[in-house]
């Protein structure tokens, strides 16, 4: 951390705000015909997220959208400590984005009781009117990133810049590594961790928000935030 700078937190949504990833356990409970290999080959990589992602949903016929969005709102659960962090940022003065590469029409109702600002919100979004779902991409990639993120986290990070901000990202998978890569400080969960040990990112594991919010306290009693 270096004093003087502002920090400004990013923070994924799927597997960070809530307990687990929603368009996996979608994948996983509607089973669309062929979805398997497209998951595996986004998650080993070989193809991107937005290809991965566009291509899974575009399995699921339009016409179960209550169920699937009944699902998610049944099931997601939101980790422990996070009304409490967001009344800690706002307290300290800390600016918060969620930066998430799921989609608005569950991440929108989930995050309802908690006020943020719609502004404050990048996902993606979701059309629903034609025969299969598509996924709309809003913010996509912009100059220099070229990895196909769908939701650029790095894009949003960028409007930030480095010289005036401590740029600090909280989150658990895939759609957090390259964002990662341009962070000053990491939040991490899952094979986020393992990620950023891999890179050299600097990072702190974590469980819950309360461990979040007892070390921003800490960092910014020492005056390094
Ligand atoms: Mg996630
Ligand atoms: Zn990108």
């Amino acid at each position: 951390m270096t004093a003087g700078k502002k920090p400004v937190i990013f923070c994924d949504f799927d597997g960070t705000i809530t307990l687990s990833d929603n368009i996996v356990a979608i994948m996983k409970h509607f089973k669309p015909e062929g979805y398997e290999p497209i998951m595996k080959r986004t998650v080993d990589q070989e193809i991107t997220l937005r290809q991965g992602v566009g291509e899974m949903f575009a399995l699921l016929p339009a016409s179960r959208k209550d169920e699937i969005v009944d699902f998610v709102l049944n099931r997601a659960g939101i980790r422990e400590g996070f009304r409490e962090f967001l009344d800690y940022v706002k307290q300290a003065e800390i600016e918060f984005y969620v930066t998430s590469g799921g989609m608005d029409f569950f991440i929108d109702p989930l995050l309802a009781p908690f006020n943020i600002p719609a502004d404050h919100i990048f996902c993606n979004g979701a059309d629903f009117s034609g025969d299969t779902i598509e996924i709309l991409w809003p913010h996509p990639c912009q100059d220099p990133c070229t990895n196909g993120c769908g939701m650029c986290k790095t894009t949003v990070m960028r409007r930030f810049p480095e010289e005036k901000y401590e740029r600090i990202l909280i989150g658990d998978s895939l759609t957090d590594f390259e964002g990662a890569k341009i962070a000053d400080m990491v939040y991490s969960r899952s094979i986020l961790t393992d990620k950023c040990a891999e890179l050299g990112v600097k990072h702190m594991p974590f469980q819950n928000f309360f461990d979040i919010i007892a070390d921003l306290k800490q960092k910014h009693q020492q005056g390094v935030l």
